[in-house]
């Protein structure tokens, strides 16, 4: 093993010690105390290794470093926040395997005559999980200008406390000017699958070339309070029984379609007033269809509709869905896949096109800028647990191909102008 591998296992050992859990997880969800000690060992990280640190307004970190004056950035990164028990992998290794590419191809184009076509930059982004304040993909969305920074800013957690509150109790802003979206040319990521068709297919790397289409939807569930042992059956509104009959809607319209083709979950939920002997008046939940189908998308809100009037007639309550984020089918750009491709050939590695099922920021940079996206395989899948685990010959395959791809792209081989 080189030295630069075993340094990046430590350093990722290391990085892994802030918000970690008993379960041998991390718990360090977006503007808490553990993501900012996390962040401010990446800034440690990055003055050390020639960068300069910035963070703009929507808490995006960044570690930039000048090889050609004025030149846009090829920006690299993923996020350092996670889901509560949740594992060491989901983004962190993103972020650090982008740092170790920067910082390997500046040496080299520094050590070399000819200067790269592009300025490099690491970027951690700020709350891309969503799980303390919704929507998640927040710092990206707002860097390409699909969120306003006001709204970002004033998005509140559970207990009341918006965002500009938590990033005001991080650790001191750096004073530079951050990269803003018009000075990035190109953008990579590299993240674990969190599936498993790499893993079975004993595949090295894997290219990613679609998102599956996802909408997410507020789901809020009125009925009205009332003793639970007084209250006459048919005189009962209640909001609990209604919200059950929503998710059992949700998980059962997955079996009319073809297995694979429609992901539905209810993964939040919150009871007023969450009594004992209280019939809930209200419940409010977070509901998430996914599909790598628009069509099935469609068809499963339509059938889904349906049943949400069936399920609010037989429990007497009113129902209402709000559709709170989504995102369609949009490709990546080919030529981005290509170079991917090339890349992994480059280096001797198996690879295959996949698509990717969760959500990345690299799902909205890819709608701003030409976006390589790379994954590489999780352990049986696992994720969003503290069990997640990635092969560290996996996670260092992982980090050699995005260098290789860090490289191409600052030296030219992908442009702005010609993308798609
Ligand atoms: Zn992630």
């Amino acid at each position: 093993m080189s030295t630069t591998d075993t340094q990046f296992l430590e350093d990722f050992a290391e990085m892994s010690r802030f918000g970690a859990t008993p379960g041998g997880g991390v718990d360090r969800q977006a503007g808490t105390q553990a993501d900012h000690a996390t962040r401010k060992w990446f800034g440690d990280w990055l003055a050390r290794h020639g960068f300069e640190e910035t963070v703009d307004d929507a808490g995006n970190q960044f570690g930039t470093v000048e090889l050609n004056p004025g030149a846009p950035y090829v920006l690299v990164g993923s996020h350092l926040d996670s889901q509560p028990l949740a594992g060491r992998y989901d983004g962190a290794y993103g972020v650090l395997a982008a740092a170790y590419a920067c910082a390997r191809v500046a040496e080299e184009f520094g050590a070399g005559t000819q200067a790269p076509a592009y300025n490099l930059a690491v970027v951690n982004w700020f709350n891309e999980e969503g799980s303390r304040f919704a929507p998640s993909m927040m710092g990206s969305s707002v860097f390409t200008g699909k969120m306003p920074l006001e709204s970002a800013l004033a998005t509140t957690d559970g207990g009341g406390i918006t965002v500009g509150q938590a990033l005001a109790g991080g650790h001191r802003r750096p004073d530079g000017k951050a990269p803003g979206l018009a000075s990035v040319a190109l953008y990579a990521e590299i993240h674990i699958e969190q599936g498993r068709t790499l893993e079975e297919s004993g595949t090295d790397v894997g290219i990613v070339h679609r998102t599956w289409a996802a909408s997410k939807y507020r789901v809020t569930v009125d009925g009205a309070q009332s003793h639970t042992g007084a209250t006459r059956m048919e005189d009962r509104r209640d909001a609990l029984y209604g919200a059950a009959l929503v998710i059992t809607a949700a998980r059962e319209l997955t079996a009319e379609f073809e297995p694979g083709l429609l992901h539905t979950s209810v993964s939040e939920m919150n009871v007023l007033p969450n009594s004992p002997v209280t019939v809930a008046r209200q419940v409010l939940m977070n509901l998430d269809l996914r599909s790598p189908d628009e069509d099935v998308l469609a068809r499963a809100v339509a059938l889904l509709d349906k049943r949400i009037i069936d399920a609010a007639e037989s429990s007497r309550t009113a129902i209402a869905l709000e559709l709170t984020h989504s995102w369609g089918l949009v490709g990546y750009q080919p030529a981005g896949v290509e170079l991917g491709r090339k890349s992994a050939e480059h280096l001797g590695f198996t690879h295959a096109d996949v698509m990717t099922v969760a959500g990345h920021d690299s799902t909205n940079l890819k709608d701003a800028v030409p976006t390589v996206m790379l994954f590489v395989p999780s352990v049986e899948g696992i994720s969003h647990n503290e069990a997640e685990y990635t092969r560290d010959d996996d996670a260092l395959r992982g980090m050699e191909l995005l260098t290789e791809v860090t490289r191409r792209l600052a030296r030219g081989d992908l442009r702005k102008e010609n993308p798609r």
